[in-house]
């Protein structure tokens, strides 16, 4: 093609295209917009929608199952075993408390929003919510911490547990060595028992008597 023509081409190329963009612009003026002007106007979230976690501590019994679940371990728990004569209470569904849980962290900048950690939880405590704003200009804000002690509290936890132990240990010793006495005992009085007398011995079958 000669350079001329060519360069008329590319003129006619380059209007031709604008119209047909043009045309297809024009075309949705009459549409329904699909868009909505987020942040003013929010979609309502789908009902079983996977957004951010949350805990409800008050049902949360320490198990751990959640965290044994997660496929990027991104939840940390940490449990303390109550003492004996200290009553947990129970949780919503009736399920009995016996530890404390002085941290639940969720590092949700892991988080792959599978809800795996839900499906396990036995008190059905962790959920997934519909909330999706939130995010932060510092990573660390990304770590959820659901649990509610306080460090006094977790202090005292493990002072009441420590002196739990120390109890039963040595109420066990005390078992131990009463029981270890007791075998003694019944050891030595068999030792210092008269033997008993030796039975005479029996007539030879050839033995017919002095008479
Ligand atoms: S949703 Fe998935 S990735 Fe996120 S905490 Fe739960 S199990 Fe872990
Ligand atoms: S599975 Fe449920 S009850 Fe168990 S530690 Fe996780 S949130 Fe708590």
């Amino acid at each position: 093609m000669n350079p001329v023509a060519e360069y008329f081409k590319g003129i006619y190329d380059g209007v031709h295209t604008a119209l047909i963009g043009m045309g297809i612009t024009f075309g949705h003026l009459f549409t329904p917009a699909v868009t909505v002007q987020y942040p003013d106007v929010k979609m309502v979230m789908p009902e079983r929608v996977r957004n951010r976690l949350y805990v409800n501590m008050d049902d949360c019994i320490g198990c751990d199952q959640c965290a044994k679940a997660c496929p990027v371990d991104c939840i940390t728990i940490k449990t303390i075993k109550s003492a004996p004569d200290v009553d947990l209470g129970m949780t919503s569904r009736n399920t009995k408390k016996r530890l404390y849980v002085p941290q639940f962290d969720i590092d949700i900048a892991k988080c792959c929003y599978c809800g795996l950690c839900t499906f396990p939880c036995p008190t059905e405590c962790i959920v997934m919510t519909d909330v999706y704003e939130f995010s932060e200009y510092d990573r660390s804000n990304l770590i959820y911490s659901f649990a509610t002690m306080t460090p006094a509290e977790i202090e005292t936890a493990q002072i009441k547990l420590k002196k739990a132990d120390e109890e039963a240990t040595v109420k066990k010793a005390a078992a131990a060595a009463a029981a270890k006495l007791a075998a003694d005992q019944k050891a030595a009085e068999g030792a210092s028992a008269p033997a008993p007398a030796a039975k005479p011995a029996a007539p030879a079958s050839g033995d017919k008597g002095t008479a």
